[in-house]
């Protein structure tokens, strides 16, 4: 089983010529009302790869949180340590221009109120993992991740978005998963430099866990266990990558929880990042096992 431990939101999509100026109204198109939060995404996405996936998190009492949780509940994620906090479920407000360019306010909501004490009452067993994004508190996250560790379980943190993170949650980390300007951050940060293989081996090294990179259209490259892993992108002609993060992180550690190999998980979330490309939006987007295999069956062709 993955405990997917984060964020649910509900996103409000509006497209626009241009953005406006402060204290400037203009219209844009009728906007589109999406669930979302990278907890969320996800969990849906590991389910979708067939995976047994327990989300906990945390919906407001307002007339999103159901909608937020729609596709979770559909799809038969557990949803019972799912919490109802006082107020509004977490909103992106998301405007995208022209250019395709966008400009987010993110209002948290209940993904504030999100409490590592609700994993308490989860029954686990060995070789289940703990999956954890960068969108509620890192706090809370930490103590997440120790959970996890306590019960003997691989702990997946995914860094996004890239934000601080202190060497003590660092060191409950199995498997950091981070795209190339998220690592970009990290290795700044880390006063490391070089291009993306050197850093992920000098991350890996530095901070004695694994590390994944996503390179988008180039697929993706790890370094865990002393062992270098690259699987290159699935050539697609990409309608709206957004989720392709979100698809690749839950197919891969759907995968892990399989039990297959590195390299294969990696194969299995490119695959399924490649897929979520080709739809717009990100749960609708997010592929199901049949299309992932059907996909890794015919580039074996090739
Ligand atoms: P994020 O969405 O978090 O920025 P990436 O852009 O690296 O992450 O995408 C995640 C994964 O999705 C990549 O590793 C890749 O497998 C797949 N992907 C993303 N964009 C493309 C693309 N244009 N063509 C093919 N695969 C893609």
């Amino acid at each position: 089983m993955i405990v997917v431990f984060g964020s649910v939101n509900i996103d409000l999509i509006s497209k626009v010529e241009r953005f406006p100026h402060p204290g400037e109204t203009i219209t844009g198109a009728d906007h589109v009302v999406a669930a979302g939060g990278k907890g969320a995404n996800q969990a849906l996405a590991a389910r979708r790869m067939g995976a047994e996936v327990a989300f906990v998190g945390a919906a407001g009492t307002d007339n999103f949180a159901d909608l937020a949780l729609a596709h979770l509940h559909a799809d038969g994620v557990h949803l019972d340590h799912v919490a109802t906090a006082d107020g509004v479920t977490g909103t992106a407000f998301i405007t995208v221009d022209a250019n395709g360019e966008n400009q987010i306010v993110l209002s948290p909501g209940a993904n504030a109120q999100v409490k590592a004490a609700a994993l308490d009452e989860i029954v686990t067993a060995a070789g289940d993992s703990l999956l954890v994004q960068g969108e509620v508190s890192m706090g809370e996250t930490e103590k997440a991740l120790a959970w996890a560790k306590g019960r003997g379980m691989t702990g997946i943190f995914n860094l996004a978005p890239a934000r601080p993170v202190s060497t003590k949650l660092l060191s409950l980390v199995d498997i950091l998963i981070v795209n190339e300007e998220e690592l970009r951050q990290v290795a700044e940060r880390s006063g490391l430099h070089g291009g993306a293989s050197d850093v992920v081996e000098k991350l890996a090294s530095d901070l004695g866990l694994g590390v994944v990179v996503t390179l988008g259209a180039q697929g993706a490259l790890a370094h865990v266990d002393g062992q270098m892993a690259r699987c290159p992108g699935f050539p697609v002609d990409p309608v709206d990558t957004t989720g392709a993060g979100d698809a690749f992180v839950g197919a891969f550690a759907a995968a892990l929880d399989a039990g297959l190999r590195l390299e294969i998980a990696i194969r299995q979330g490119c695959a399924a990042g490649a897929l979520a490309c080709l739809k717009q939006g990100a749960q609708p987007s997010l592929p199901r096992r049949d299309d992932v295999e059907a996909l890794l069956e015919e580039r074996r062709q090739v």
